[in-house]
């Protein structure tokens, strides 16, 4: 810093005018509390210069570790972790500041309209081929007559066999069609309606089990919100399990109308927080796979945390080109760029040859996908359960 204002030379004391400590002339801040080395008294302008400095200063580090950040994988934790900190943004409020920048721009720009139409979409081809298999299985049974009319012409022409013969094989084909798949449907379709006596002398499973199919059988026919009429026309305790099953089982009879997009929103929204609890994790794996090397975990925890910034500045720049140019092309370029970006960054990090960096990397990816599978059923599990 340029020596300007109340910081020259000509205002340094001999001693600290906070604490009283005893400072030579070449000292610029008092080595026991921090404060400024001046006699000279406070002005206006020195006082709005060191404000800007001080802004302009705290920019300065952001860019810097924005710019070591983007262009040189690896390079900033390694920095960090020897000790040159001071130029670098602090890992972890780097990371939130980032998330949280990442998150307004996916609220504002993902199309959860979108999203929603591609999975109506599958499950109304879901429905199709349903409905082509159920087809098939009317033309199974349409078969299955002719074969076992044929059959039966076949044996009444036949003198071989008994007419048990015959019985045992017509049963086998009568039990062949029963399996077929319209068949089962009818057999399950039918919900037994249980008194709040019978339901109280149930286990826990047996009870919730019933309970959920009556009240999504009860909903469906009768089209009522209010749990609380429901489990009066059931003549059912208004009790709070009761009312919880029946307000789950109104969402999941909802589930193709909006349930399935405010679920996903619900559960995007909850992601920086899911992920925050699952890098720690994620570190742990790496500590792991580099054992032998004398980082310690906070060490590999620094270097996951800068990672996954990485991750979300470039993610966050492809959900923004790919508004801009209308196309849904960059997120997957950027995945590309991304795995590229790590593979440089362990090779920087933890100082290791091309082949054994390659071996840790696709087992990193291994691990990470494990764990992100682990972790969605957790989250969306978890979800369906508190939305
Ligand atoms: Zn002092």
């Amino acid at each position: 810093m340029k020596e300007k204002g109340r910081f020259l030379k000509q205002y340094r004391g001999n001693e600290c005018l906070n604490c009283r400590v005893p400072l030579d002339i070449i000292d610029r801040y008092c080595h026991n509390c921090g404060q400024i080395n001046t006699t000279k008294k406070l002005s206006f302008k020195d006082f709005f210069d060191e404000f800007f400095a001080s802004i302009f200063s705290y920019d300065s580090r952001l860019r810097h570790t924005m710019s070591t950040l983007l262009f040189n994988p690896g390079k900033i934790s390694k920095d960090y972790i020897e000790g040159k900190r001071i130029k670098y943004a602090n890992p972890f409020r780097f990371y939130l500041s980032v998330s949280i920048i990442f998150f307004i721009i996916n609220g504002l720009f993902i199309d959860f309209e979108r999203f929603s139409a591609d999975i109506e979409d599958d499950v109304t081809k879901g429905k199709e081929a349903i409905e082509k298999a159920g087809i098939n299985e009317i033309e199974k049974t349409i078969a299955l007559d002719s074969i076992k009319e044929h059959i039966n012409q076949q044996l009444d022409a036949s003198e071989h066999l008994s007419p048990q013969g015959k019985k045992i094989i017509n049963n086998q084909i009568t039990k062949a069609k029963g399996t077929s798949w319209f068949d089962k449907e009818k057999t399950e379709e039918e919900v037994v309606y249980y008194k709040q006596t019978q339901i109280d002398t149930m286990g826990f499973i047996k009870k919730a089990t019933s309970l959920w199919s009556m009240y999504t059988d009860h909903y469906e026919k009768t089209g009522q919100k209010s749990a609380y009429r429901a489990l009066n026309e059931l003549n059912h305790n208004k009790s709070p399990f009761n009312k919880y099953v029946y307000h789950r089982a109104i969402k999941t009879s909802n589930i193709d109308d909006t349930y399935g997009r405010e679920l996903l929103e619900f559960i995007f929204n909850k992601l920086p927080f899911i992920i925050f609890f699952f890098l720690p994790f994620f570190a742990l794996a790496i500590w792991f796979l580099y054992i032998r090397k004398s980082y310690n975990y906070m060490e590999h925890l620094v270097f996951t945390f800068h990672t996954q910034t990485m991750f979300f500045i470039l993610i966050g720049i492809a959900i923004l080109l790919d508004q801009i140019f209308a196309s849904s092309t960059t997120l997957g370029v950027v995945l590309l760029i991304f795995l590229f970006y790590l593979y440089k960054a362990m090779r920087k990090f933890y100082n290791q040859g091309r082949v054994k960096t390659i071996v840790k990397f696709l087992l990193v990816n291994v691990l990470f996908f494990i764990l992100a599978v682990a972790g969605s059923v957790i989250t969306i599990t978890g979800s369906i359960f508190i939305f």
